[in-house]
């Protein structure tokens, strides 16, 4: 491997070695929580950049500190020359970790070919346990063809494979002891993910359904001993195993709490946009850029720029229409 020996520095000192990048707006599901039944507005295919002029966005990022990238959408296995792509990332040798967020509907479909491409591990999106809840959720997904996904992604050694769940309140937040289960009696990593209020229809926001960590915590620590482990840098998540027991739990927490101080991340969209908080509305055009055929020592520049415009903290006031744009 390429020796990467620039930092990526904010302007309040923060390390920026990890990017999220966002393959597509579209998916195969409609998630409650994510979009409304009839979807959201969706991008011109035009202006979703084409794997050719992402790379050279991830070539520039890697020439100034972004390790770790991860791919994700909209449902990213929805570009079926996804693993080609990973083969091209893994052939710049400057990039060491590279991960993919997928609902998991194409998951046993694509794993081996993924597994073979470079891809390191898979985190699958999984709120429930129960076929006709997972239906409900994700509007119309099979439980028993994400489980399938799970399984081949881990024989293919996609691993460790993280699952995520939103607990909802009065939909799924009953099988959160559930999921600490699995967490303690399988090698699947559970990442507990606090809703955040974009829609779930009928519901306006979303609010009322929200579980805060704060009450997952409390449930932690009513079954058992909580641990928390110190792992390198992880961002908004907090990790936690129990006493004599190997697994490994995850909370998530963007809106109740403020991990901002530790946050490493940027986020690139599908339409070329780079994202430098979640929760904040700047974004930095790179798509004109590398369709006007600009330099990677431009795109360095821009990117080194756009890291300064990362806000010290994000408002617990935001204003998310859909994280299957930005890319959760
Ligand atoms: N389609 C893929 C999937 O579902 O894994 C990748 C994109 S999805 C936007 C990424 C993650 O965002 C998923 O784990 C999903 O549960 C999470 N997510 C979507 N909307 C959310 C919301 N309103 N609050 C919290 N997490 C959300
Ligand atoms: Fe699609 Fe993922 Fe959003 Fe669900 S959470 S609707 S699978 S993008």
């Amino acid at each position: 491997m390429m020796a990467n020996s620039m930092l990526l520095r904010d302007t309040f000192g923060r390390v920026i070695d990890y990017i999220r990048i966002s393959i597509t707006d579209r998916c195969n599901l409609r998630c409650i929580y994510c979009m409304p039944n009839s979807g959201v507005g969706l991008l011109q295919k035009t202006d979703i950049l084409s794997f050719e002029e992402i790379l050279k966005f991830i070539e520039a990022a890697s020439e100034v500190g972004i390790r770790k990238i991860r791919i994700t959408g909209g449902e990213p296995l929805l570009r079926s020359d996804l693993p080609d792509f990973i083969k091209s990332i893994k052939a710049l040798g400057t990039i060491d970790d590279i991960s993919l967020t997928t609902n998991g509907q194409l998951l046993e479909k694509y794993a081996q070919k993924l597994a073979e491409s470079g891809l390191n591990r898979v985190n699958v999106s999984l709120d429930t346990l129960n076929a006709k809840r997972y239906s409900d959720i994700t509007r119309g997904g099979s439980l028993e063809t994400v489980l399938n996904g799970i399984k081949k992604a881990e024989e293919c050694g996609l691993l460790p494979i993280k699952l995520n769940m939103v607990p909802l309140r009065g939909i799924n937040d009953d099988e959160i002891e559930d999921f600490v289960r699995i967490a303690m009696t399988t090698d699947y990593q559970v990442r507990f993910i606090e809703l955040m209020p974009v829609c779930i229809t009928g519901d306006g926001d979303g609010k009322g359904r929200l579980v805060p960590m704060e009450e997952i915590m409390n449930r932690l620590n009513a079954m058992g001993t909580l641990v928390a482990l110190k792992l390198r840098r992880h961002g908004p998540a907090r990790y936690y195993t129990f006493e004599n027991s190997p697994g490994v739990i995850g909370i998530i927490s963007g809106v109740t709490c403020q991990f901002c101080s530790e946050c490493n991340r940027l986020r690139f969209t599908s339409d070329g946009k780079l994202r430098p908080c979640l929760f904040s509305d700047i974004e930095v055009d790179f798509k004109t850029l590398i369709r006007n055929g600009a330099s990677k020592e431009t795109l360095k520049l821009l990117l080194l720029n756009a890291a300064n415009l990362k806000p010290e903290k994000h408002d617990t006031k935001f204003n998310l229409t859909t994280l299957s744009k930005i890319g959760g």
